[in-house]
């Protein structure tokens, strides 16, 4: 079968690479799942992978399959598979568990290990081939009516996990009712937390760099968030006009920012941060203030990263709420499809310097 694969140390090496077809027979207990690929999402993560800064290819292979936000058809399950069956929907989580204690439960997201493992990103295989096979334990069922928007619930996962940590963490305050929330970043993942903040109700406000309006302008805005241009507005003043906010989700990938928004918060607010920033940036920041601000205001800061099966299946439930109260809106985020792995080179060109991508997938095969 044909995978695209990179070779890492080697800035933009992605190319097709011919492999065997997996079988279920590799998974243990008659566990394994066999999936025909329909659809696997890029990401910035991908970018890095293909400019050598990320990832790790599988011990013993000197390259890595890419592809980590993938969506698929099962085609075969082993003996001991109940839950799942031929002809279903699939996505399957990325990360692969360690040894932590954290990794025992199944909260292999929340792993304690230097190691991680991580399908398309690190020590493992990807999903940007013709074929996986998975343990049952990693893969969930997509329902039929999601299927053109399925390959979407990998970068939903980031979000639920987010909002569903704050949320938790601020179960210490007893009465916590969230009204204002913030989400920095209108790109893939911005839209999704703004998506996730409206259906639990709140006043949410996007800010993205560009001027409105423009397509990411209008997404927002066409489930009832307001969108502000960072380019007008900073977090930081717009909080000190219009008073702070109760949760922030950080989704831009520039550091700096981070400070901005610790000053947004309101008392008892919480910051969530998950963008991965692999670079060197420096700033200087009113240290007194954000500490002092943060001390008498009782806030929380959270990093997140990845998500563990719990929050693919709360992620289903979001986007079939989303269908259901905001029709196509999910779908308008698809806007750069590929057709085919061999054009893989077009998916790393939208990656690098496309305009008005949210975003690109491969089409690897027709969804029936
Ligand atoms: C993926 C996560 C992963 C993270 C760090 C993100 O792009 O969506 O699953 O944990 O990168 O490798
Ligand atoms: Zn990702």
């Amino acid at each position: 079968m044909k995978a695209i694969a990179v070779i890492p140390g080697t800035p933009g090496s992605a190319h097709l690479v011919e492999m065997p077809k997996p079988s279920i027979g590799e998974i243990a207990d008659g566990r394994g799942v066999l999936v025909k690929v329909l659809r696997v999402g890029v990401d910035g993560t991908d970018k890095e992978i293909n400019n050598a800064e990320y990832g790790a290819p599988p011990p013993g292979s000197d390259f890595l399959v890419i592809g980590h936000e993938g969506f698929g058809i099962v085609e075969e399950v082993g003996d001991n598979v109940h839950e799942l069956k031929v002809g279903d929907y699939v996505v399957a989580t990325v990360r692969r568990p360690g040894k932590s204690i954290y990794d025992v439960i199944g909260t292999n997201d929340m792993t304690t290990d230097d190691v991680y493992y991580e399908r398309g990103i690190n020590l493992r295989h990807g999903f940007l081939s013709e074929y996986y096979v998975d343990d049952a334990e990693f893969i969930v069922k997509v329902p039929r009516g999601l299927k053109d928007v399925g390959v979407l619930l990998e970068p939903m996962t980031v979000v639920q996990k987010g909002v569903t940590q704050a949320y938790e963490i601020q179960r210490r305050l007893k009465v916590w009712k969230p009204k204002r929330a913030a989400v920095l970043g209108a790109g893939t993942i911005g839209l999704l937390a703004t998506l996730a903040f409206k259906l639990r109700g709140l006043d949410v406000v996007t800010f993205g760099r560009t001027a409105k309006p423009h397509l990411n302008s209008d997404l927002a805005e066409e489930i009832g968030a307001h969108y502000v241009s960072t380019a007008d507005t900073s977090v930081y003043d717009f909080a000190a006009e219009h008073g702070g906010f109760d949760i922030i989700f950080e989704a831009t990938g520039f550091s700096p920012i981070v400070f901005d928004a610790m000053q947004a918060l309101a008392k008892n607010g919480v910051l969530v941060l998950s963008s991965v920033t692999g670079g060197d940036r420096r700033v200087e920041v009113p240290a007194d203030k954000i500490n002092l601000d943060f001390v008498l205001g009782n806030k929380v800061m959270v990093g997140t990263v990845n998500a563990n099966r719990a929050y693919f299946e709360s992620g289903v439930q979001d986007m079939s709420t989303a269908v259901l109260e905001y029709g196509e809106w999910l779908s308008k985020l698809l806007t750069h499809p590929v057709r085919g792995l061999e054009n893989f080179g077009e998916l790393i060109d939208l990656l690098t310097d496309g305009k008005d991508v949210i975003k690109a997938f491969c089409e690897v095969d027709q969804i029936g």
